[in-house]
């Protein structure tokens, strides 16, 4: 019988999640812990011996940059510079296998199977620690000439910002205001430190006025980030994930109301939507990518 099974694996920097797939049914899943010591060149032998029998595809998603090529362009999480993984995955284990990065994986299985389910077309932004981003049109998972599409936490908001100090390199990216890190920083510029990002969410939506403030600028300028992709892309609908969206409707009014503010007229009737899949997204849509 032709063997039907995929894995979805999501190479984080603490944790590996690993999916066995039949179609979009999953199976099991598990996790290994990622080993960064050494140029992280455990990781992928830990994954392969942890796998649970053959399969017809598996895919990889990493937290870096991926050229359609496959090859991957620095994991710093990870210890990897430019490397190869999914040959040495292949070689190891037998199993044809893909590489995408984390949250184009995550864009794909919110498109298919999350909040963007329904829609072809959907932009999909995860704020986490940084602001990640993917593009779903058509149906087909688009990465760009050099991996990078969608990427609109680099947009540059305020480039005389110079508080605004990207990992990039550049100064007044959208990602030094609107990731979780971006918020607890406009926190702290308001006079409130020690706070996470979650704990000053949570004040803003409970009436601390000076918090709610600091959100409302974060949602302001992702809005702004949001209405200039769609500007481009023109996807049906936008998935928010990521922890910074765990605060549910109270980021989406704010994003959306942002968002009306600063988008093309022809924009306005772009969807909204909170992701659904939760930290599992990069593993679901890493096997269906798998499967495609
Ligand atoms: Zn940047």
């Amino acid at each position: 019988m032709e063997n039907k099974r995929y894995y979805g694996i999501d190479i984080g920097g603490t944790t590996v999640k690993v999916g066995l797939f039949e179609g979009e049914k999953l199976l099991d899943k598990w996790s290994v812990p990622t080993v960064t010591a050494d140029g992280g060149r455990q990781i992928i032998p830990d994954i392969a011996a942890s796998l649970r029998g053959p399969a017809a595809g598996a895919a990889l998603a990493v937290p870096g940059a991926v050229l359609p090529d496959g090859t991957v362009n620095r994991c710093v999480n990870l210890g990897w510079g430019v490397c190869r993984p999914t040959d040495e995955f292949t070689a190891l284990t037998g199993i044809p296998c893909k590489v995408l990065n984390d949250a184009n994986a995550a864009a794909l299985g919110e498109q298919r199977l999350g909040g963007g389910k329904g829609f072809e077309s959907v932009l999909f932004v995860a704020l986490g620690t940084g602001v990640g981003a993917g593009v779903v049109l058509d149906g087909r998972l688009r990465v760009g000439a050099r991996g990078t599409a969608g990427e609109l936490g680099h947009l540059c908001w305020d480039p005389a910002d110079t508080t605004a100090q990207c990992t990039c390199g550049h100064i007044g990216c959208l990602e030094q205001y609107c990731s979780a890190t971006g918020i607890v920083r406009l926190a702290s510029q308001a006079g409130v430190t020690g706070m996470i990002c979650k704990q000053v969410m949570d004040a803003a939506a409970a009436g601390d006025k000076r918090l709610e403030a600091v959100v409302d600028k974060a949602c302001d300028i992702l809005g702004w980030g949001i209405a200039s992709a769609c500007a481009i892309v023109d996807p049906e609908a936008v998935v928010l994930g990521g922890g910074v969206a765990l605060a549910g409707e109270y980021l989406r009014l704010k994003v959306q109301d942002a968002f009306e503010k600063y988008a093309f007229h022809a924009c306005l009737g772009t969807e909204i939507h909170l992701a659904t899949l939760g930290s599992d997204a990069g593993m679901i849509g890493t096997a269906l990518y798998a499967m495609d």
